[in-house]
């Protein structure tokens, strides 16, 4: 079995970052939150070591900001003071979270000098007039030549994605996953667009100028984007954001947030993986599917939703879900 993975978080919120995306309000956060430091990093790593099973592994993953804008001196103090902790063994990995246009071969190669292993890049979307409405200030040549640049030095990358930015469609989205797998990532993680307050986004939204992602439209595109990534053996490692006390406390006014959001996408995969086997394939109408070890609830759906609408569209009797061996490349088999 794996060692578990455990991931020390540090926040740099909106440190060297030059602009302001329309939907992210990581400069008022930060304006609340202390800048992280050098002894930031350390007594987080502290926090979580001393706690951690001698069979787990931690790995310090610095998000929220664009780590390679942060004036150099403070990039090498964050990065040296995990250090010591990475030579010791104490932690296994870094990575780093950034914007597509902060990144070179000066910048990457300093990440490599401190043991850096990944990079995660905010492309977010591959289309330039959805960038440019989201105010993201790079366009989608700045992804593809920084991904190739991370994977030149050797460096793990992972590519973000939103979904219903401004001006986006499903079509552009379906464009911008097989952009990103054409870039051959380690991973991806999918954020649909929630609209938090205090945002351009938000204003946007207030004054009918931005039509809401609804979590329902999030759902139903997340699936096609997870099955889509899942065949290029990509692994869709985030899908939404995390929920957090704030956000569901009523700072997401609006948008697809919902704290199972990745859950009910992979959840609508499986139920469109069901209907394009029934569709083309003999059956029992009292049907017996066959899914991967762990997967009953993903194909049973939340509230058993998904056995409901097979019932009901393939006018079945009853719908039963058993652990099988599925092919490889498929999620479901008819048993009967
Ligand atoms: S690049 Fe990242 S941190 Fe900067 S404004 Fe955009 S989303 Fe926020």
């Amino acid at each position: 079995m794996k060692p578990k993975r455990h991931i020390i978080p540090v926040f740099v919120p909106h440190l060297g970052c030059p602009n302001d995306c329309v939907f992210c309000n990581q400069r008022k956060i930060s304006g609340k939150r202390e800048p992280a430091d050098g002894e930031t990093v350390k007594k987080a790593i502290e926090s979580v070591i001393k706690w951690l099973p001698a069979d787990a592994s931690a790995e310090l993953a610095f998000y929220g900001g664009s780590f390679t804008a942060i004036p150099a001196e403070e990039q090498i103090a964050l990065l040296e003071a995990a250090l010591p902790f990475l030579r010791s063994g104490a932690i296994s990995e870094i990575r780093v979270s950034t914007r597509p246009d902060a990144v070179d071969e000066q910048r990457l190669k300093r990440l490599c000098d401190y043991g850096v292993k990944t990079v995660e890049l905010g492309a977010q979307s591959m289309d330039d007039e959805v960038l440019k409405a989201s105010g993201r200030g790079h366009c989608s040549a700045d992804t593809e030549r920084a991904a190739k640049l991370i994977k030149k030095l050797g460096l793990g990358l992972i590519l973000q994605m939103m979904t219903g930015l401004p001006g986006d469609t499903d079509e552009k989205s379906i464009f911008t996953a097989k952009k990103l797998i054409s870039l051959s990532p380690d991973g991806v993680r999918i954020y649909p667009t929630v609209i938090i307050r205090d945002t351009a986004l938000y204003e946007l939204w207030e004054k009918g100028e931005y039509g809401e992602h609804s979590v329902e439209a999030a759902v139903d595109l997340g699936a096609r984007l997870i099955t889509l990534f899942e065949e290029a053996d990509i692994p869709v490692i985030r899908f939404g954001l995390n929920p957090t006390d704030e956000l569901s406390g009523g700072e997401a006014a609006g948008g697809a947030y919902h704290p199972a959001l990745g859950e009910l996408a992979r959840s609508r995969a499986y139920l469109n993986c069901a209907r394009e086997l029934l569709s083309s394939a003999r059956h029992d109408r009292d049907l017996v599917l066959g899914v991967g070890r762990g997967c009953v609830s993903l194909m049973t759906g939340q509230k058993r939703s998904n056995i409901y609408a097979l019932i009901n569209e393939y006018g079945l009797n009853t719908v039963k879900i058993v652990e099988t061996e599925v092919p490889s490349g498929k999620k479901v088999a008819i048993l009967h």
